[in-house]
């Protein structure tokens, strides 16, 4: 799975390409990856990114002056450092906590650590607008089956704790996609504060597979879609990983054929993966 490099259409230098009808994913310059669905009333817009140059007139091309909502699959520094565009923010209230912690010194040095992991095809830090978040956008807070209709375009969201507790995946039942954030991603960051143990990732994976209604899957970051084999790969990752005895403390990397989890080898609940 390689990281995005898509070109094909610039907006404002961002990379927007139409993944279905009126379904855009948008490349922040390798930092993250932000969606857009268009329906015929009003339109969603999945996340908002590290916030490093003008997002919302990016938004406003594609949503073609009708009324749009952001909702965010979960609070981390690439996913709301660009809320401050935002007038209101949907997100699970679990994440809440995280959201203090994204301030523009994390942002600049996500952008450090971005560089150096990606061979330094991000933007530079002196190329990006990193504005200071002065007002905070409303939260509004959405939880499991609530359901947006854009008119034409029905989506349902879905909580599934994991890469953070609070994180939500989004199935746009009329493109047959879901929209699954950090979660499921063939390099799965679990040691994170607010990240659960391996078990309710486990529980998560198993929840996601079962969904109906998707072909389709698109994590964040990635050039393409996840094929669904990462399930397998992800719930024997988790397994094998539950099976160990709890090891010293140390942030670990546990790989099962191309899926790897980096989780901390002390955090697990009691209950083992039977
Ligand atoms: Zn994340």
């Amino acid at each position: 799975m390689s990281i995005d490099k898509t070109l094909k259409i610039r907006l404002k230098d961002y990379h927007v390409e139409e993944i279905a009808p009126k379904v855009y994913k948008i490349n922040e310059f390798n930092l993250s990856t932000m969606f857009v669905i268009v329906g015929e009333k009003s339109a969603m817009v999945i996340d908002c990114g590290t916030g490093v140059g003008d997002f919302k007139a990016v938004v406003e091309r594609l949503t073609e002056g009708k009324p749009y909502s952001l909702y965010i699959t979960h609070a981390h520094v690439d996913h709301v450092g660009g809320r401050e565009q935002f007038e209101e923010m949907h997100m699970s209230e679990k994440d809440v906590p995280i959201i203090k912690d994204v301030t523009v010194s994390y942002r600049k040095s996500y952008i450090d650590v971005m560089r150096y992991l990606m061979g330094f095809k991000v933007i530079r830090k002196r190329d990006a607008v990193i504005k200071k978040v002065e007002k905070e956008p409303k939260l509004v807070f959405v939880k499991e089956g609530d359901v947006i209709d854009l008119g034409g375009k029905i989506i349902k969201v879905f909580e599934v704790p994991g890469h953070t507790l609070g994180s939500l995946a989004f199935l746009d039942e009329t493109d047959r996609i879901i929209f699954t954030g950090d979660d499921i991603n063939p390099n799965t960051l679990l040691f994170l504060k607010h990240s659960t143990t391996v078990e309710e990732l486990y529980e998560t994976l198993l929840k996601i597979k079962n969904i109906e209604g998707y072909d389709t899957i698109w994590a964040s970051h990635l050039s393409a879609p996840v094929s669904k084999e990462v399930f397998e790969n992800g719930i024997k990752c988790a397994e094998k990983i539950s099976k160990r005895r709890n090891g010293f403390p140390m942030i670990a990397m546990t790989g099962y054929n191309k899926y790897v989890i980096i989780h901390l080898s002390h955090r697990r609940r009691k209950k083992k993966i039977k």
